[in-house]
């Protein structure tokens, strides 16, 4: 089995398949992105396959009985390799993904569909802007001069950054008090998130919510077409077994 991962997901599914009886072999594929990523029980193999073409190499050249991509909702394209590299080699191929967040009474959420568009709409909402987009999301609103940032990510930012930028190191999942005191010690008055889903990053939501501030919510990308899906590490588990 491969899973391709990167999510607490991910980590979950091989924990399930570690823990029942019979003897599934389980790689799981790290893009390489964090230096010191949580490895999952099974095996792990770290970097890029070089496209959908390395990818079907792969699969074929380690005997590979099934695929359960469990990518973030944002890595785009790995899910549309997945696809492709299971079409053209005849694997089967499940996502798992997790559900999406939805919004609750009092939610002020102002949808965008790119991080670029989050950036022309952030000016309007807010002037102290608590960023949880991730490193490489930084970029994207480095020219907002007049806006201050705390930019909050795993390992240290490498983009450019907007000149009035405050970096945190961290690393989920977090807590809503914990939430709820960045917000007032930063006088935060404008969140920006991806639409990632999961309970492990949700709490900013619910601070968010009680301080009655906006959030601009970046719409996750689009996903390849034709390919089940599960909602759990749970249902991917099960969808594995026959293999
Ligand atoms: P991406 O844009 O979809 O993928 C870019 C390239 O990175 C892919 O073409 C592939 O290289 C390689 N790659 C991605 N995921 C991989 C995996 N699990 N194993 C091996 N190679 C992988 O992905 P991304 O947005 O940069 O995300 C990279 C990783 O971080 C993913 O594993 C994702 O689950 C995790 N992550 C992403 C986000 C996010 O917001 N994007 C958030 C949290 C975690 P080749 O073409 O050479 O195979």
């Amino acid at each position: 089995m491969l899973i391709l991962g990167g999510t607490t997901e991910a980590r979950h599914l091989a924990e399930a398949l570690a823990a029942q009886p019979h003897r599934l072999h389980v790689t799981t594929s790290l893009a390489g992105r964090v230096t010191h990523p949580t490895r999952p029980p099974g095996d792990t193999r770290i970097g890029g396959f070089g496209g959908p073409d390395g990818l079907a190499d792969w699969l074929r050249a380690h005997a590979v009985d099934a695929v359960v991509d469990a990518t973030h909702p944002f890595a785009e394209r790995m899910s549309f390799n997945a696809a492709a590299a299971c079409a053209a080699t005849g694997v089967p191929l499940l996502a798992l993904r997790r559900p999406a967040w939805t919004p609750s009474p009092g939610d002020d959420w102002h949808h965008v569909p790119t991080l670029a568009a989050a950036a022309a709409a952030l000016p309007a909402l807010g002037r102290r802007a608590f960023l949880t987009t991730g490193r490489t999301g930084l970029a994207a609103f480095a020219h907002l001069d007049g806006t201050w940032f705390l930019a909050r990510s795993v390992d240290a930012p490498t983009a450019p950054a907007p000149r009035h930028t405050e970096v945190l190191l961290a690393r989920g999942p977090f807590t809503l008090d914990g939430e709820r005191e960045l917000i007032r010690e930063h006088r935060i008055d404008v969140l920006v998130t991806k639409a990632s889903g999961g309970s492990a990053t949700a709490p900013k939501l619910a601070a968010a919510r009680e301080a009655g501030i906006p959030v601009l919510v970046v719409d996750r990308p689009p996903v390849p077409g034709g390919v089940p899906v599960a909602a759990s590490a749970e249902a991917a588990a099960s969808w594995l077994l026959p293999y």
